[in-house]
């Protein structure tokens, strides 16, 4: 697949706000928060939509969400909820087709997201 901006976030060769990052993925502020807390998690790996998720790739998948309910705790919302969404194609406006993790605090969220 072509290279996206998060490629480029991930190989530093164009700047984000990163807060956690290890072998597998890398968690940012969205730049255009929908909410006091908007980070993005994302795999090091280029998976282009929900569609894209191969086998081999449960693991990775499966840790996006470890990553969210670690950061969640560890930047102390986790006792007030919060939400964790993956848009895929364009009915759902994903606009950047490398797969990440919305993850949503700070404030009651409103369902459903119209
Ligand atoms: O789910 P969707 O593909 O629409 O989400 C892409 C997200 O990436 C948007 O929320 C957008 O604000 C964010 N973004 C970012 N940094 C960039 C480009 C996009 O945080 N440089």
């Amino acid at each position: 697949m072509s290279e996206t901006l998060f490629t480029k976030i991930i190989n530093r060769e164009i700047p984000a706000d990163i807060v956690y990052e290890d072998d597998l993925s890398l968690a940012f502020k969205d730049i255009n928060p929908q909410a006091p807390v908007h980070l993005l998690i994302i795999p090091k790996k280029a998976i282009a939509t929900i569609n894209d998720i191969e086998e081999g790739d449960r693991e990775v998948v499966g840790h996006l969400y470890w990553v969210a309910g670690k950061l969640a705790q560890d930047m102390g919302f986790a006792e007030d909820g919060y939400r964790v969404v993956m848009n895929c194609g364009e009915n759902a406006g994903q606009t950047v087709f490398h797969i990440h993790l919305h993850l949503l605090a700070g404030k009651p969220l409103g369902w459903p997201p119209y």
